[in-house]
């Protein structure tokens, strides 16, 4: 049988091969320590955690600075559109319609499956544990969330992370394909099989997929794992590494 003891074993050991070394120790409230310990920073001040329409320039729909630019403006147009979605059940039972976070006017764009429990309750994409890994794998390449775009396939999350369903993939394609338009980006990474299946309209798996840039809509599109496949299977982490390294220098070579 797998006991607590066993699962959080497991975790801590996924998240200690892919990288991240800062794993902090829960205590007793009533420990004396904690009432003295200094708050907790993030470890990953890339990633934006909450939604505010303060100085951030992060607007209520998780795009940075819309008013700044007209690309800004069209995104922003697009998010007001489609925000209160109900076309199919999942736009019942969401907490938060999850539209997608960064730069309107990112030449690179990333797009995932589709909101967890925690972006569900943030409303924005890639803030749980995969999240957290790609922020840190795109740091490693001096790639900042900031500068890029990240959104999901689904805007909504479904129910205990279940796939999503074909009905629910057929119902968004068509917002994604919008969206990504509106922000039109140089450079697109598609994460794991449904973003690399739905963008390429194809049931090849993602490791038939990758390897080669595909042409999408005046833009080039690559597909790599997703950061949770390498959650369960670390052994995989230098596969999207080099995949990442792969988009960082294709980036590069736009400016020369
Ligand atoms: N997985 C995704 O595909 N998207 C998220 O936003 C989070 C996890």
């Amino acid at each position: 049988m797998t006991t607590a003891r066993d699962a959080l074993r497991r975790h801590l050991k996924a998240r200690w091969e892919t990288g991240d070394k800062e794993l902090f120790v829960v205590r007793d409230p009533a420990s004396p320590a904690r009432r003295h310990a200094p708050p907790p920073s993030s470890p990953h001040p890339a990633a934006p955690t909450g939604r505010s329409e303060g100085g951030s320039g992060l607007h209520a729909s998780g795009i940075l600075s819309p008013a700044n630019s007209e690309r800004g403006r069209s995104l922003l147009a697009w998010y007001e559109e489609i925000k209160n979605c109900t076309k199919c059940p999942l736009g019942s039972s969401r907490v938060t319609f999850v539209f997608g976070t960064g730069n309107p006017n990112a030449e690179l764009l990333f797009v995932g499956e589709a909101p967890g429990e925690q972006e569900d309750r943030s409303g924005l994409p890639f803030v749980g544990l995969a999240g957290q890994l790609l922020t840190r794998m795109l740091g490693e390449q001096g790639i900042r969330r900031e500068d890029v775009f990240i959104c999901n396939v689904l805007k909504c999350r479904p129910p205990s992370n279940r796939p999503p369903a074909e009905e629910e993939i057929a119902q968004c394609a068509p917002s994604l394909a919008e969206q990504i338009k509106r922000i039109g980006p140089k450079l697109i990474v598609a994460l794991g099989r449904f973003a690399a299946q739905t963008l390429l309209h194809s049931d090849e798996p993602v490791g038939r997929l990758r390897g080669r840039w595909h042409p999408w809509e005046g833009a080039e599109l690559r597909a790599t794992y997703h950061p949770s496949a390498i959650l369960r299977n670390p052994s995989n982490r230098g596969i999207l590494e080099e995949d990442l390294k792969i988009v960082k220098e294709r980036l590069a070579s736009l400016h020369v």
